[in-house]
């Protein structure tokens, strides 16, 4: 992965404000992970704002990356924990790629890109840090944004600009 700027994260370096408790973990499903993190966004229903949830269908949740590459880097994945392309059926494989030009469009609406990756990691050597549950990456691309010095940032840093990066959202 190239090395970004993130002048997003610049607002909020110095900032004293803490960062949110984690939500309590939940029960999950017999076919879930209890330890995925997506498993855990998918059956706790009631913090949405906490866990940055921005949809839920059917099938698919969609989620912003707790640490993104880029501003706006957000996640589509299945409910079910499943970490095989050829386990979805054919409703999830539906919604997933309606779900994922939602999200590009109303990124575009809402911060004007450039460009997009849209991608899957399938597996460990891949780079997937999830692999037992799939989930494609949205990362929006701006021109020159390669071009900087990524700011390094606390995780205070990145979990308060992905407050406001999910209120925008949803709005
Ligand atoms: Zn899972």
């Amino acid at each position: 992965m190239d090395t970004l700027w993130a002048p997003w994260r610049m607002a909020y370096i110095g900032g004293d404000k803490e960062p949110q408790e984690k939500p309590a973990a939940v029960e999950v499903g017999p076919d879930a992970d209890a330890d995925c993190f997506l498993c855990q966004a998918v059956f706790d229903t009631k913090n949405d704002q906490q866990r940055h949830i921005l949809r839920r269908t059917k099938s698919t949740i969609s989620v912003l990356n707790k640490f993104p590459y880029n501003n706006g880097h957000l996640l589509v994945a299945p409910h079910r924990h499943c970490g095989r392309l050829d386990a979805l059926t054919e409703t999830e494989q539906l919604e997933l790629v309606r779900e994922i030009d939602h999200w590009v469009k109303i990124l575009e609406q809402k911060m004007n890109p450039n460009g997009f990756n849209v991608g899957l990691n399938l597996g460990h050597a891949a780079g997937a840090g999830l692999p037992g549950h799939l989930h494609w990456h949205i990362v929006p691309r701006w021109n020159g944004d390669t071009n900087y010095i990524t700011t390094i940032g606390s995780t205070k840093v990145i979990s308060q600009s992905l407050d406001a990066l999910w209120k925008i959202l949803m709005q």
